[in-house]
Formats: structure tokens, C-alpha cells, sequence
């Protein structure tokens, strides 16, 4: 659908994109340390004056699905688990009039213990990140030995109803890139919906390297040697992953091709960091500054005109392929998925 740019009602961006799709990040800090993600002494973390509060995160959630049209809310991090008010937070987006479906980006850990009560606050889903099965793989790439757990959150969001339970996963050439048919074969045997993500240029140590990048075309290549992979009749959207039927069906596997198979023409996503500021895409440069307005008394009005404003200058694009392309300054550990 296309909106003209106007001073109430949808997200619209200059290409006539709506955002449906908030995604608001809780926390930059992680109780993980992903190679492909930070350091291993972790980064400098925002100030807490500078983080949203809960209140003023549930404030700024509910301008959006009440002013500005967003149906679909996804917490992320860092890690949001970590945040300790995520249960009040998930409870009080769950109350709001008309009621948005809310999932949740997980590395997984303490996901076991706190399902059953995010499921009760409102929680829908879950997405959880898992890149390989192998303990000192894990171990290595996360530089925590902490794969039971993850495996245990895995259970424990499938048993608290947190469904479809989404993995996703990453593969980097000569690092995990072997084990995309054990992790389908791990996702069909438990009822986990998989998805492999291309890597992005977004890691703190801005060491992304394309080359190294396991490409959409190479992961249906290696899946086709265990697994017959059919067109999924399902309707995309604005989804990311493309999916495929796994042998006839109805289990499916996605591919999130964000480099070589980018899906920027129809994004409905915008986000909102924990400190505050609302970026219109991923790869964004620039970000409008939601909290000091909010702390220096703004209405929901005045909030919901500056969303709208920060959304209308979104670009067509990530650009990764485009000479100019320069990695945003904001890791990925501060955006969130
Ligand atoms: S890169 Fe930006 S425009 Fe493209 S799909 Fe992601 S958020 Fe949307």
C-alpha cells in the first residue's frame, strides 16, 4: 500500500514504503561475545542515563501502534533478556489497544526460565540465535561454553507455546559453513522453523569481510545435497527469509539474503534503539533523536510528527554494493535485528 506523506496516520517513507514493523531494541549489552559481533571484552556500553526507561519504552511503543500504524513489535538487544523489566514491558505493549504481535530476538540464554512468563505477559514468538550443534564450536564462536543453555531455551520456549520457534543462523565460509544440514536436520527433528542469514557488515570491529560471506546461492546449494527444497506457496510480503518446502512439506527453511538478495524494496521496518533514537534502516547513517524530545516534555503528537519525519528521509536501500557504502558507527549489538 502507498501513503502520501502526510501529518497523521502510517510510517511512510519517500519511496511509499509503510512501516508495520517496529523493532526496538532493550538493551546493547549481550551475555554472549559472537565474533562476527564484538570484542571479546565486550564494547562500551551506553550510559544508563542515556537508555530509555520502561515506562518511556511502553510510552514511545504505544505512540507507534496507536498513531502511526504498527501491528508487528520484535524486541531485541544486544540481548533483551538481560533487561530486567522485559516482562513488564512485553506485559504492558500486550494491553495496548489494537493489540500488535509481539515476538522476541533471543541468543537463548535464561529463555527456559523466563518463557512461561513472557508467554503470559503476551508474548507471541520467539526468534533464537543458534549458529552451530558442535559445544566447542559454540564455545569458540560465542566465547561462552554455554550451548546447553541455548538448546535448553530452545525446549523451553517450544513448551511455554512461544511458536513457531524461529533459529536463526549464520554461516561464515570455513567456520560453521559445514553443519547447514545438521542444524536443518536439528530445526525439522524439533519443529524449529530455521532461517540462515547472510552476514552483514555491521560487527564492532567493522572486520566484515564479503569473501567470507556464505552466500543465499551457496546455503540452497549445500541444503539441495541432504534435502528437496520446493518453492513455498506461502505469500512473502515483507518478510526477509524467503522460504522452501523441506522435502514436499510442511516443514520449511528460510534464507535471508540481505547482501546478494537484498529485499529493501518492500521494507516495512523501522527501529527504535535503547537509547531512544529511531533509525530508519539497518544500514542507516543518520538517526532522529526520540528521547530528548520525549524528556524535554514533547506530546505523543509532537513524538509521532518527528517518527514520521525520520521515516520520510529513509533511503532505498542498504547500499552494500554501492562504491560509497560506508558501515554505519552503530554496531549491530546496538541496533538489534
Ligand atoms: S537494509 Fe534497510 S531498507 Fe533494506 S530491508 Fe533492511 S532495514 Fe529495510
Amino acid at each position: 500500500m502507498t501513503a502520501a506523506r502526510g501529518t497523521d496516520g502510517v510510517l511512510v517513507d519517500r519511496y511509499g514504503r509503510v512501516a508495520r514493523d517496529l523493532r526496538v531494541s532493550l538493551t546493547d549489552k549481550c551475555n554472549l561475545r559472537c565474533t562476527y559481533c564484538m570484542p571479546a571484552e565486550g564494547l562500551p556500553w551506553l550510559a544508563g542515563s542515556q537508555l530509555l526507561s520502561d515506562d518511556e519504552i511502553v510510552r514511545l511503543v504505544r505512540v507507534a501502534v496507536r498513531r502511526l500504524g504498527i501491528t508487528e513489535v520484535r524486541f531485541t538487544g544486544g540481548e533483551p533478556l538481560i533487561r530486567p523489566g522485559v516482562v513488564g514491558i512485553v506485559a504492558a505493549v500486550a494491553g495496548l489497544e489494537p493489540r500488535p504481535r509481539i515476538s522476541l530476538t533471543t541468543n537463548g540464554l535464561g529463555l527456559d526460565r523466563l518463557a512461561p512468563a513472557l508467554r503470559a505477559a503476551g508474548l507471541d514468538r520467539v526468534n533464537v540465535s543458534l549458529d552451530t550443534l558442535d559445544a566447542g564450536r559454540f564455545a569458540r564462536l560465542t566465547r561462552r561454553d554455554r550451548l546447553a543453555d541455548v538448546l535448553a531455551g530452545l525446549a523451553g520456549a517450544a513448551a511455554a507455546g512461544l511458536t513457531p520457534v524461529k533459529i536463526n543462523s549464520v554461516l561464515m565460509r570455513g567456520v560453521n559453513d559445514d553443519e547447514a544440514p545438521a542444524l536443518l536436520r536439528f530445526a525439522l527433528a524439533h519443529g524449529y522453523e530455521l532461517r540462515f542469514i547472510e552476514q552483514m557488515p555491521l560487527d564492532a570491529q567493522h572486520g566484515w569481510d564479503r569473501a567470507a560471506m556464505v552466500t543465499a546461492d551457496e546455503i540452497l546449494v549445500t541444503l539441495r545435497t541432504g534435502f528437496d527444497l520446493t518453492p513455498d506457496p506461502a505469500v512473502r510480503g515483507a518478510a526477509p527469509a524467503e522460504t522452501w518446502l523441506v522435502d514436499g512439506g510442511p516443514a520449511r527453511v528460510g534464507v535471508i539474503g540481505s547482501v546478494t538478495r537484498p529485499f529493501c524494496g518492500d521494507c516495512d521496518r523501522t527501529r527504535l534503539t535503547a537509547d531512544g533514537q529511531v533509525r530508519a534502516c539497518l544500514f542507516a547513517s543518520e538517526e532522529s533523536d526520540l528521547r530528548g524530545a520525549l524528556r524535554a516534555g514533547a506530546d505523543d503528537d509532537e513524538l509521532a510528527r518527528r517518527w514520521r519525519a525520520a521515516m520520510w528521509g529513509k533511503r532505498a536501500g542498504h547500499g552494500i554494493d554501492d562504491p560509497t557504502f560506508l558501515q554505519p558507527a552503530r554496531p549491530m549489538s546496538a541496533i538489534g535485528g
